[in-house]
C-alpha cells in the first residue's frame, strides 16, 4: 500500500484492527517516507527506527491478541521538548545537545501505554522561544507549503511533520502560541487545552505558569483521538487538575453551531499588521459558521493592547528562573577547561544559550530583580488577571471567541524580523495563556501565494470537547484540512 499517509487516524484504526495492515507495514512506510522526504523538510532532529519498529511488532501482537486499545499501532512524532527516556531530548539547544533523560514525559508514557508508536523527536525553537523554529542549534525547519518558508514555532517540527505527511499527528506545545501559530502556517489543526488539563511533568520547562500540551494533527477528529490519551489529572505535576476528562472522540458532534454565538472582538480585526487575506479568509470561515446556523456577536476586548507586554515580562521572568538549572555541572553542554566555578558557569551558559534565549534570560532576570520586581513582574501580574477578567466577561455573552491565530502567513526563512516585531506576531496568541484558556486553530484557506491561513477559536475553561466539535463539524462542511502540500503527494 502506498497510501497509508493519506489515512485518517480513525481509518488507520479501523485499518489496523481489521488487520488490512499491520503496524509494521505502517511504521515502515513512514520510516520511508522520512528517509526519503525529511531531508527536504527537516521537521526531525532524531529518528528512532529500531525502537519504532520494536514498538509496532509489540502493537501487532496486542492487535492479533485481542488487547489493544483504540490507537494501538499507530506511529506519531514528539516534539524534542518531552523527556523520552534513553532518546535524546534537546529543546532544541546545544545545552541540551547530549542529553538523554532517564524517565519519560507523562505524555510520552501515555502514548506508549496507548500503543502508540514513536517515529522519533521534532524541531523546535529553542526552549520553545520563538515563532519561526529558526532559533532551534540544529538549523531551520521548512514549511511543507513553501521550502523557503518557516513552518511556525515553537512547535514548527510537529507542524511540519504532520503537513509534509511524516507523521499522523504529532505533539507540541503552546506556552503563548506555539501550538496554533504553527498550525497555522502549516494548514493543520492544533489544540491548546485549559491549563491543567495535560500533564506537564518531562516537558522542559519554559513558562511554568503557561505552558501546556496538545495535538496537533489535520483534522480535530485526530486531535481528539490524540486528546483522548494525554488528557488527564497527573500527581506529578503539582498543576494539573483534578477533573473528569471527556471522551473528546465521543463528543465530536455534542455541540450544536445552530444557535452557537461566537463573539467577534472589535479589538482584533482592527490591528495594524493584520494581513488582507488572513483577515478576508478568517471572515470568510465565520460566514460559513454563520451559514451553519451560529450568530457572531461583536464583542469587546479592552485589553488587548497589553498582551504582548504583559506576556513578554512573566514569560522571560519565569524563563530566567527555569533556566538557571543549566549550569554545566550536572548535565547538559559544559564549557572545556573552566578556570574555576563561576568561569564553569558563565562559559557553559554562553556558549550553550543561543541569542533568543540569553535575551530572555536578561530581560527576565532583570523584571524579577530588587527595585525593578514590583514595577515589572507584579505589575504585569495584576495586568494578567485583568486580561483574564476580560475574557470572562466577554463570555457572560459568547460561547466562544474567534480570531486569526496569526496576523499573517508564514514568513520567508531567514526573514530576520527584529525582536519586537517577531513578538507582535503573537498578538493573537499570548492571551489565551495568561488566561489559562483552551482554544484551537482550524485552517481556513490560503493566501495570494497559496500559503495556509487559520481561524483561531478559544473558548471558556474545559471547553475542549466544544471547540473540537465546532471545528469537526466546520470540517465536514468544508474541505481545507484535507487539502495536502506538494510535497506531501510525493511517495516513498
Ligand atoms: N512565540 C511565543 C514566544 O516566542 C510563544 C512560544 C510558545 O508558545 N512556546 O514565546
Amino acid at each position: 500500500m502506498t497510501d497509508l499517509h493519506r489515512l485518517s487516524i480513525r481509518e488507520l484504526a479501523e485499518g489496523l484492527s481489521q488487520a488490512k495492515f499491520s503496524s509494521r507495514e505502517l511504521t515502515e512506510h513512514y520510516l520511508q517516507r522520512i528517509a526519503k522526504i525529511d531531508s527536504q523538510v527537516k521537521s526531525y532532529v532524531t529518528v528512532t527506527p529500531e525502537q519504532a519498529l520494536r514498538d509496532a511488532d509489540a502493537a501487532d501482537a496486542a492487535l492479533k491478541a485481542g488487547n489493544a486499545t483504540a490507537l494501538t499501532g499507530i506511529p506519531l512524532a514528539h516534539k524534542d521538548i518531552f523527556c523520552t527516556k534513553g532518546i535524546k531530548t534537546t529543546a532544541g539547544s546545544k545545552i541540551l545537545d547530549n542529553f538523554i533523560s532517564p524517565y519519560d514525559a507523562t505524555v510520552v508514557e501515555k502514548t506508549k501505554a496507548a500503543g502508540l508508536v514513536t517515529l522519533g523527536k521534532v524541531n523546535m525553537d529553542e526552549f520553545a522561544m520563538g515563532s519561526t523554529s529558526e532559533s532551534s542549534y540544529v538549523g531551520a525547519t521548512s514549511n511543507p507549503w513553501a521550502l523557503d518558508h518557516v513552518p511556525g514555532g515553537s512547535s514548527g517540527g510537529s507542524a511540519a511533520a504532520v503537513a509534509a505527511d511524516l507523521a499522523p499527528f504529532a505533539t507540541g506545545t503552546d506556552t503563548g502560541g506555539s501550538i496554533r501559530q504553527p498550525a497555522s502556517f502549516c494548514g493543520l489543526t492544533g489544540l491548546k487545552p485549559t491549563y491543567g488539563r495535560v500533564s506537564r511533568f518531562g516537558i522542559i520547562a519554559y513558562a511554568s505558569s503557561l505552558d501546556q500540551a496538545g495535538p496537533m494533527a489535520r483534522s480535530a477528529e485526530d486531535c481528539a483521538y490524540l486528546m483522548n490519551v494525554i488528557a488527564g489529572h497527573d500527581a506529578k505535576d503539582s498543576t494539573s487538575v483534578k477533573k473528569e476528562v471527556d471522551d473528546y472522540v465521543a463528543n465530536l458532534s455534542n455541540t450544536s453551531v445552530k444557535g452557537l454565538r461566537i463573539g467577534i472582538p472589535k479589538q482584533y480585526f482592527n490591528v495594524v499588521g493584520l494581513d488582507a487575506d488572513v483577515k478576508a479568509r478568517v471572515e470568510e470561515s465565520l460566514k460559513k459558521l454563520e451559514e451553519m446556523g451560529a450568530t457572531l456577536v461583536e464583542i469587546d476586548l479592552n485589553m488587548t493592547e497589553a498582551y504582548v507586554p504583559t506576556y513578554y515580562l512573566i514569560a522571560p521572568a519565569e524563563a530566567s528562573s527555569n533556566l538557571s538549572r543549566y549550569d554545566g555541572v550536572r548535565y547538559g553542554h559544559r564549557c572545556e577547561n573552566p578556570a574555576d566555578l563561576m568561569d564553569l558557569y558563565k562559559r557553559s551558559r554562553s556558549e550553550g544559550f543561543g541569542p533568543e534565549v540569553q535575551r530572555r534570560i536578561l530581560i527576565g532576570t532583570y523584571a524579577l530583580s530588587a527595585g525593578y520586581y514590583d514595577a515589572y513582574y507584579v505589575k504585569a501580574q495584576k495586568v494578567r488577571r485583568l486580561i483574564q477578567q476580560d475574557f470572562l466577561k466577554a463570555f457572560e455573552n459568547v460561547d466562544v471567541i474567534a480570531a486569526p491565530s496569526a496576523p499573517t502567513t508564514a514568513y520567508k526563512i531567514g526573514a530576520n524580523l527584529s525582536p519586537t516585531e517577531m513578538y507582535l506576531g503573537d498578538i493573537y496568541t499570548l492571551a489565551v495563556n495568561l488566561a489559562g484558556l483552551p482554544a484551537i486553530n482550524a485552517p481556513v484557506g490560503f493566501d495570494k501565494d497559496s500559503l495556509p491561513v487559520g481561524l483561531q477559536l478559544i473558548g471558556n475553561y474545559w471547553s475542549e470537547s466544544q471547540l473540537l466539535s465546532i471545528v469537526h463539524q466546520y470540517q465536514q462542511n468544508t474541505d481545507w484540512h484535507t487539502k495536502r502540500a506538494a510535497i506531501a503527494e510525493e511517495n516513498a
